[in-house]
């Protein structure tokens, strides 16, 4: 019996089959980037624009100045020989991408949803870059989700983070895209500095209030050529250690709706690029962490949830 309900189930059963998200590079930059709020961007906001915080699958292909097409296929082929039969999502990923005029956005989409195999888009930006304009081009077309960064309910860590929106942005887009029938999915950091195990719970129970189709949650990772790297090596501070950080996780997911589906329960960022915690290198060894915990206590999704 499965614990938790996980991208991989959902997906099955919505689909029938397998499908594998393929990052794309729209060609994006960000207002926390750009000048607009911030040039220095969020802390751990890598040179790639890592909107989804700990990198996620790339295949290592370079897709500096390639058209969406190739990216596509260069990622396929490379997938082609680990999977067959599998459909595949165009995530949209570096940076914030939702942040051009809306023909651009429609015609970078449509060019993505016009590959063979693609049955649909996942976007990541920020809660402060979409408004009604991109909710009815979203209606339009296959977006399967849309990626939003919650990190931490409490401000004063997202003011730490120089994140630039507020708990409030994100609350408000979240709903806005739900009252549209468009599928949310929030990401969450476990470990911020000075976080506690009842801080990082509140941040569950919102999202168990606000009740987003899925869930992300990375552990804090101190990525290299980055403020939060800069920070760290001038100031170090505690990171969660493994044992801890699979408690939150498992006390967490027992507070969780048991609808919302779990996208991720750990980060796997790039060995080359993270400089700690590298007890996370190993993910097998975390998830197997995550299942004994919950077997152990227990625990399933939502179990802790009173009506
Ligand atoms: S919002 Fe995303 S792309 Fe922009 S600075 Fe933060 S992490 Fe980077």
């Amino acid at each position: 019996m499965s614990r938790y309900y996980g991208l991989s189930d959902y997906l099955k059963l919505r689909y029938g089959r397998k499908l594998v998200k393929l990052s794309i590079d729209g060609g994006f930059t960000c207002p926390n980037r750009d000048g607009t709020l911030s040039s220095k961007g969020c802390v751990f906001c890598s040179l790639e624009g890592s909107g989804d915080f700990a990198g996620e699958i790339s295949c290592g292909v370079k897709k500096e100045n390639q058209d969406i097409q190739t990216q596509i296929d260069s990622q396929k082929a490379l997938l082609s020989a680990k999977w067959t039969n599998v459909g595949f999502i165009a995530y949209f990923q570096s940076y914030t991408n939702t942040y051009k005029p809306i023909q651009e956005l429609e015609a970078i989409y449509k060019s993505a949803l016009a590959c063979e195999g693609i049955e649909g888009l996942a976007i990541a930006t920020r809660p402060d870059c979409i408004d009604a304009s991109h909710i009815e081009l979203f209606k339009t077309i296959d977006v399967l989700w849309v990626e939003l960064g919650l990190q931490s309910i409490h401000d004063e860590k997202n003011e730490w983070l120089n994140r630039h929106y507020t708990l409030e942005d994100v609350e408000k887009s979240t709903i806005m895209l739900q009252k549209a029938g468009i599928p949310v999915v929030l990401h969450l950091i476990a470990g911020l500095p000075g976080e506690t195990f009842e801080d990082f719970m509140a941040s569950m129970d919102f999202i168990t209030r606000i009740k987003p189709f899925g869930v992300k949650i990375h552990m804090l990772h101190i990525v290299k050529n980055t403020a939060l790297s800069q920070r760290y090596q001038e100031t170090p501070f505690e990171l969660l250690d493994e044992a801890t950080y699979i408690r939150w996780v498992c006390e967490g997911i027992g507070r969780l709706d048991p609808e919302i589906v779990i996208h991720r329960m750990t980060g796997d960022g790039k060995r080359a690029e993270v400089i700690a915690p590298t007890w996370t290198f190993n993910k097998r060894h975390v998830l197997n962490g995550i299942q004994k915990y919950l077997a152990e206590k227990d625990i399933v999704q939502g179990c802790y949830i009173k009506n």
